[in-house]
């Protein structure tokens, strides 16, 4: 193909929007507050989301995380916990978080997004409805769903979500990859099955029915099998798992297995692809020199398994490694002019960038 056809084709594709499934965006930018000062609305080489990239990137926003990581006076940090094994790795698992310390995190998180709000005038918006979404998308403007990766967050009562729904809370991750007082995670390890421990809590069924009553999506990434298998008996709404792979081509307890996509596609429910290389690779290795064909046989893969209506892309800029090829979210009409090489239409390469992601909040969070 020459030179000239492939910059048509990013060219044209930079006007599908990207609604994206999951960063880390608002802890990267409070740690490096106190540290290097990076600024959302100013272009920087650091990490991987900011305002200028996003717009170069055709980036339209997505699910922003407030997630509380590990307190440093547990002891437990994710590197002296790292073991290499024959086949790949193991992490030991994370301590529970104390309730007051991950609050103290979701708080100035929080605090953190809403000043972004203010900041930026108009040019990003914290949404709660679907049509807030799509007006940003007609705009211009980067729609934000406050989101909270870890259950801990609310505190040990499951009637706390109310408090932070009315802030503006409208997705939930159960757990990160530790337990809380809801359900277990899974630890980080490869090779592995996500079948790594016991279930959803008593309060955790109750968080899922708080969640389907106020009409909060419920995250199922980090979360363990039997805590899956829970919220798929209990929850009346789609299953979602906003950033994970296909277990089949890269068997890390983080990914999904062909059974839980199978029960995805039947409560018509989606996965956001996940960009992590660690998570997409057949090595498990955390190489950044991965071909974006990888995440191609991942889109292939779970459009086989649950359709071209129920994938999206749910980067984890900011929270991972990701292809050298994507490099940040500036580089996201690279993957969707691979995509479209591969044989994916416009139409469908507008479900995966974003309409998928609108038809499932539509149908969790109501009209
Ligand atoms: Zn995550």
């Amino acid at each position: 193909m020459s030179r000239n056809r492939r910059f048509c084709i990013i060219g044209r594709m930079e006007r599908i929007p990207v609604f994206d499934g999951h960063n880390d965006t608002l802890l990267n930018l409070l740690l490096r507050r106190r540290g290097q000062g990076r600024s959302f609305f100013e272009r920087s080489e650091t990490g991987h989301l900011d305002l200028p990239r996003a717009l170069e990137g055709g980036f339209g926003g997505g699910l922003f995380a407030c997630f509380a990581p590990p307190n440093p006076k547990s002891g437990w940090d994710e590197e002296s916990a790292l073991r290499i094994t024959n086949e790949g790795y193991e992490v030991a698992g994370s301590p529970p978080l104390d309730p007051d310390y991950a609050r103290g995190f979701a708080d100035a998180m929080t605090k953190l997004l809403f000043r972004l709000e203010a900041e930026s005038g108009d040019r990003l918006k914290v949404v709660r409805t679907t049509k807030e979404i799509e007006g940003c998308l007609t705009d211009g403007a980067l729609a934000a769903i406050l989101h909270f990766e870890g259950a801990e967050n609310l505190g040990t009562e499951p009637g706390a979500l109310e408090e932070f729904y009315d802030l503006g809370l409208r997705s939930l991750g159960l757990v990160w990859s530790r337990p809380n007082a809801y359900a277990s995670g899974v630890p980080f390890r490869f090779p592995g099955s996500p079948d790594t421990g016991p279930g959803l809590t008593d309060a955790g069924k109750e968080l899922v029915r708080e969640c389907n009553r106020l009409g909060v999506l419920i995250d199922l990434s980090h979360l363990n099998e039997r805590g899956f298998w829970d919220v798929a008996a209990l929850s009346e709404a789609p299953l979602v798992a906003t950033h994970s792979n296909a277990h089949a081509l890269c068997p890390t307890p983080r990914n999904l297995t062909d059974r839980q996509l199978d029960a995805i596609r039947k409560s018509d429910g989606m996965v956001g692809v996940n960009f992590a290389v660690a998570f997409l690779r057949d090595d498990g290795r955390d190489d950044a020199n991965t071909p974006l064909e990888t995440v191609v046989r991942h889109v292939d893969h779970l459009v086989g398994k649950v359709g071209i209506d129920r994938v999206g892309f749910g980067s984890d800029f900011d929270g991972a490694r990701v292809p050298k090829a994507i490099g940040d979210v500036s580089g996201l009409p690279k993957l969707l002019a691979v995509l479209e090489e591969h044989g994916y239409g416009e139409g469908e390469l507008r479900k995966l960038a974003h309409e998928n992601w609108l038809r499932v909040l539509r149908k969790t969070w109501g009209p």
